[in-house]
């Protein structure tokens, strides 16, 4: 059995005190929602806030990215050691990263390994643009973007990381994916590819999530599909009572 996971990821909104009013308002309403694992991905700056809001609670927190390098010279940057201080996941290769920041397949694995490392669940996200989906490359991009990510990543490790299958097209554009398409991709590309890697029984364990355009009104219908294992949720998660009725259909 996979435990499902509703992961919101804040992107850069939120200051230190709007983060603290936000995690408190999640903080009593995800309280008695059982059965479906309630992370949290807001800025940095807020990571402490929201950790010490967060303690004794059931609800994960983690970072939006980080540097594969451990310490030194990277001005800007934030390690996985940081991170692992005060979080127990990390988001790797969303599409504004790929797109924005230039991030690669080959970055990817190394944030992988470094996330690996020091305990961080990584939340590695996959999808095509709207380009590729409508050339037919939607097999190709993933398969890709899923053998180089993980490369060398062994199988006793796979299960540990969360994949997001996140399609460009339907990130922040309120045009989310069908939850019948977004079931193919996972059932007939996804996991066959994490099959052919790690065989069955890894593939069959580990999560994958969908993410593009969720909200408390779509989301069930992504949750009635068993090969989809949670959300991760972007403009959804800015608003308590939204994200609360996510994590609600998430529990099932
Ligand atoms: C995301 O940021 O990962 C995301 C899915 O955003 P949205 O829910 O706003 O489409």
């Amino acid at each position: 059995m996979r435990k499902p996971v509703i992961a919101g990821n804040w992107k850069m909104n939120k200051t230190v005190e709007e983060s603290r009013s936000l995690v408190y308002d999640l903080s009593i309403g995800l309280r008695d929602i059982k059965g479906v694992e309630k992370v949290l991905l807001p800025p940095y700056l807020s990571i402490l806030t929201a950790a010490a809001l967060l303690e004794g609670t059931d609800i994960g927190l983690g970072a939006q990215n980080l540097h594969w390098e451990e310490k030194g010279a990277f001005t800007g940057e934030i390690s996985a050691q940081m991170i692992a201080e005060f979080c127990q996941y990390v988001l790797i290769g969303h599409s504004e990263r790929r797109t924005y920041f230039g991030e690669s397949d080959e970055t990817v694995n190394k944030k992988i390994f470094s996330a690996i490392a020091h305990n961080l669940i990584p939340i590695v996200c996959v999808g095509e643009t709207l380009g590729e989906k409508e050339t037919g490359q939607t097999g190709e991009v993933l398969v890709r973007q899923i053998l180089n990510g993980l490369k060398d990543v062994t199988k006793e490790y796979v299960s540990a990381i969360i994949i997001a299958y996140e399609p460009v097209w339907a990130i922040g554009t309120g045009k989310a994916s069908s939850a019948e398409d977004a079931r193919n991709v996972i059932r007939d590309i996804i996991r066959p590819v994490l099959q052919e890697m790690y065989g069955v029984q890894a593939a069959n364990s580990t999560r994958v999530l969908y993410g593009g355009s969720v909200t408390a009104a779509n989301a069930s219908g992504f949750f009635v599909h068993e090969d989809i294992d949670g959300a991760l949720v972007g403009g959804a998660s800015l608003k308590a009572d939204e994200f609360v009725k996510i994590t609600q259909a998430g529990a099932g």
